[in-house]
Formats: C-alpha cells, structure tokens, sequence
C-alpha cells in the first residue's frame, strides 16, 4: 500500500510566493497536498495555477480556505500587513518569514489573540535545497507543541524539521544565531581571496583548500560550548589567545603586503587583544564570548 493510500494529505494555504514560497509550494502540491496560494502581485502565483494550486484573489480568502496557513513573505511587517483584514479565528498560523526572536514572540501573541495557534519558523535552506532531502536544508519551529506535532507530517515535506521549543522566539534565536556564524566565515573567507587575488593563484584552486580548513577547524565549536557549560576557559588548551593574538601580527602584515584592507579581521583581533589586555592569555577563545556579552558590561 502506497503512503497516498494511508495518510489523508492535508491542504494549505501558502502566503507569498517568492522565491523561497514558490519553492514550497512546489513540493506540497508535488506531494499530493492541495494548495491554495496568493501573492500580494497575482502574477507571481500564476505559474502555481498551471501546477494545481487554487489561486486566491485576497490573502483573507487565501486564509478561509484552509486551517493550516503558512506564511513566507519578505519580512514581520508584511505578514502584519498581508493579515490585516484576515479571519484568523481557528487556524494554525505557520510564520515561515524570517524575523528576529522578539518579532516571533509578538508575532505569536499577536495570533493568539487572534484565535490563531502559532507557529514561527527560520528556514535554513534555499530555495534549491526545498524538497531536495539530500541536500540537508531544515526549518527550525518553535510555538505551539501542538500545532507542531499536529501538522509535523506535512510540514516536513519541503524541508526537515527541527522543534526548538515552546518559545516562540526560539526559531528566529537559532537561525539567526546559524546565520551570524555564517557570515563571520563569509568574511573570513572573503578576506582569503583578497589575498591571493594579486597572485597567479587560480581560485578555485584556493577553494577546496578553504573548504577543508573550514571543515576540520569547525567541531571547535564542540569545544566552546563545553568550556560554556563548564567556565573554565583554560584547561587543556592548545592554541592559547596570547599566541593567537601574537599570530595575528602576521595575518595583518600579510594583508598590508598584499594590499588587502584589513577590516574584516581588525574587530574580531581587537575582542582577542582586549581579552589578553585583561589577562586571560592562557584561555583559548571562548572567553571573547564574554566580552560580547552586554549584560555583563
Ligand atoms: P522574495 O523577495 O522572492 O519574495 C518576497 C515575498 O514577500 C513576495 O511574495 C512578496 O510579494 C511578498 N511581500 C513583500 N512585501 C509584502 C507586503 N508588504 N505585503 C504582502 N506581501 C509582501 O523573497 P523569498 O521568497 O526569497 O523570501 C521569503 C522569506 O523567506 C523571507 O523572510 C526570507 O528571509 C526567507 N528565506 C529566504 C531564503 C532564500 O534564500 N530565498 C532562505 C531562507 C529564508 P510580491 O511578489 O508582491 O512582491
């Protein structure tokens, strides 16, 4: 017996079909679901018309269609904006679009208050890694345990799905904390391209270099995270920050040397010299973590 036999498809309704909601969209209505989208510019939905979604003229009628609704739109204030006039009472509100952890919080509340159970999301995938298991793209969910549970099934079906937990914050939280990382590795790998780029150094053959370096000096993070946990930032270090930071001389003369602007290093040096200024040379890094830290300024 085929799965289509066993389990009863639920239909949706999808908000936005950009980029990334068109991704989605695609694999519901591939997987069986019936979809029910709209778009703030119709044009955009017509190629989902052509592949069985039902078009909706208004996003309130988009949303009477269906208990479930997901949203993917390009930012809080245009979920608030596209929900205005919606009937909210009794659905499952799924709030795909990317937010920070406070705008998830209100968000929720907003729903609730609304009559809605919520559930907000942080998709750590593009949209080529939609409906592709291979390729390892998630969405975080957090809110409702309910609504999570519930609609589990379906929602894993663009994308694996990672509960972060009842807060409605905690979403965002995570794939925003993913993202920062990942931006930080953007810079520094930037920052490796400038460098050779005076040279007859082809990169794509820097590249699988980089991606090998990345690879192995990432369980690190393993690593913090135990010296997090634990507060002690100086057992069994191999790299202490005074000779990192001693090390950082060299990175920066070779920047000068090559001709390369050193601003994407400097402020992550400056946290590192600051921590050593203040006498923790013998921890690893993971004491620029309270530097960074706000509160305890
Ligand atoms: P697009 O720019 O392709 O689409 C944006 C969507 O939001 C469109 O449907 C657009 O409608 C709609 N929109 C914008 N403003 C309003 C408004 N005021 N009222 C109603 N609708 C509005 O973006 P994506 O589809 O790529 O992104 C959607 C969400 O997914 C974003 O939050 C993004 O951060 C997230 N995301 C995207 C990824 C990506 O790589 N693309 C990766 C991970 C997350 P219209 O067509 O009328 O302009």
């Amino acid at each position: 017996m085929t799965d289509t036999a066993v389990v009863p498809r639920t239909p949706l309704t999808l908000l936005g079909t950009g980029a990334m909601g068109t991704a989605l969209a695609r694999t519901w209505l591939a997987a069986g679901h019936e979809v029910t989208v709209w778009n703030r510019t119709a044009a955009r939905a017509e190629a989902l018309a052509a592949e069985g979604a039902a078009v909706a003229a208004s996003a309130a009628e988009a949303v009477a269609a269906n208990r479930l609704v997901i949203a993917c739109l390009l930012d809080d204030a245009s979920v608030g904006e596209a929900l205005e006039g919606a009937d909210l009472a009794g659905r499952d509100l799924v709030n795909l679009t990317t937010g920070t952890p406070a705008q998830g919080r209100t968000r929720a509340a907003w729903a609730r208050a609304r009559g809605a159970r919520f559930l907000d999301g942080g998709i750590m995938a593009v949209p080529p890694m939609v409906g592709q298991p291979e390729s390892g793209g998630y969405v975080f969910y957090s809110g409702s345990p309910e609504l999570f549970e519930e609609h589990r099934d379906t929602l894993a079906v663009p994308a694996g799905t990672r509960y972060a937990g009842a807060d409605p914050g905690f979403a965002a939280l995570h794939d925003v904390a993913l993202l920062s990382a990942m931006s930080g590795m953007f810079a520094g790998v930037a920052h490796a391209f400038a460098l050779i780029r005076p040279e007859d150094i082809a990169p794509k053959d820097l590249a699988p270099l980089l991606v090998d370096w990345l690879t192995a000096m990432a369980p690190a993070a393993h690593a913090g995270a135990e010296r997090l946990q634990s507060g002690d930032y100086t057992g069994g270090v191999v790299s202490n920050l005074a000779m990192q930071v001693a090390g950082n001389a060299t990175l920066l003369r070779t920047a000068v040397e090559q001709r390369v602007s050193p601003e994407l290093l400097t402020p992550y040096m400056r946290l590192m010299e600051r921590r050593v200024a203040q006498g923790h040379g013998d921890e690893d890094g993971t004491g620029v973590v309270e530097l960074l830290d706000l509160r305890r300024r």
